[in-house]
């Protein structure tokens, strides 16, 4: 299989763009694209050609660039089915399920309800990459917006199953931010404090977080671990079934 480049694209405050460039075929899809400048820049310095927009959410710092884009490339404009009077532009409505074809290269997607109500994640299971939006982050996980704590651990669960050496490409640079709280609940957990060691080096030195790793996420995001009895026990949860465990959890970081 050829290789699919996967480009990350910092914007405003904290948002990533990603283009997903399949070497073989030429086509490149923006992950939501908050803007369109950043985009066109990146795609004239690698000389690559847009053919798809991959939305994950309706949210205007996911898919301000969509029209501009558009206009710009004629790209096909992917996005769930279950929001697609909240897509700008869209083309294609995809839900559970779905394949997304960019080259050789195959996504599947998922339906991720709970930050919002159409909310979707993008899997190219062949290069093991996951593009979960602000469904999940690293160390952390999107805010109930839309949906109810049971969506979200739903949505999660359906993630966490994917397999460990998954590289997951979230739309925000929040890592640190989320180790802060991690940390407050989950000080003993030695993967964590791992991890959020990591990412200080990182930030000091000016380099994304990301992708971050499902393996790695699976022992250290407090929202993956609400059925987890260590993480009960150091939160005092102990015996909660896990939606409610999750919905506490996720309260907690709300307040933090
Ligand atoms: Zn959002
Ligand atoms: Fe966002």
């Amino acid at each position: 299989m050829s290789d699919l480049e996967i480009l990350l694209i910092p914007v405003m405050s904290d948002n990533y763009i990603y283009l997903v460039h399949d070497s073989d075929s030429g086509e490149t899809a923006a992950v939501d694209p908050a803007e369109a400048a950043p985009v066109l820049d990146a795609l004239a310095r690698k000389g690559w050609t847009l053919t798809h927009i991959l939305n994950t959410h309706h949210h205007g710092d996911h898919t301000g660039g969509n029209m501009e884009l558009k206009n710009a490339s004629g790209c096909t404009i992917i996005g769930a089915a279950a929001d697609a009077a909240r897509i700008p532009g869209i083309d294609v409505q995809v839900a559970d399920g779905d394949g997304v074809q960019i080259g050789d290269h195959r996504a599947v997607v998922f339906d991720v309800p709970g930050h919002t109500s159409g909310h979707i994640a993008y899997w190219f299971e062949g290069a093991s990459a996951l593009f979960p939006g602000d469904c999940l982050f690293s160390l952390g996980c999107g805010r109930l917006f839309e949906g109810s704590a049971e969506q979200m651990w739903r949505s999660l669960l359906k993630l966490r199953a994917l397999p460990d050496d998954t590289r997951i490409y979230p739309a925000h640079e929040y890592t640190n931010a989320n180790a802060d709280f991690a940390l407050s609940i989950d000080a003993a957990n030695p993967a964590l404090k791992r991890r959020a060691d990591e990412v200080v080096k990182l930030r000091q030195a000016g380099k994304p977080t990301l992708p971050a790793l499902m393996g790695e996420e699976k022992a250290c995001n407090p929202f993956l671990r609400a059925d987890s009895s260590d993480l009960l026990a150091a939160t005092g949860l102990s015996g909660q079934d896990p939606v409610s465990a999750f919905a506490e959890i996720r309260r907690r970081k709300d307040n933090f």
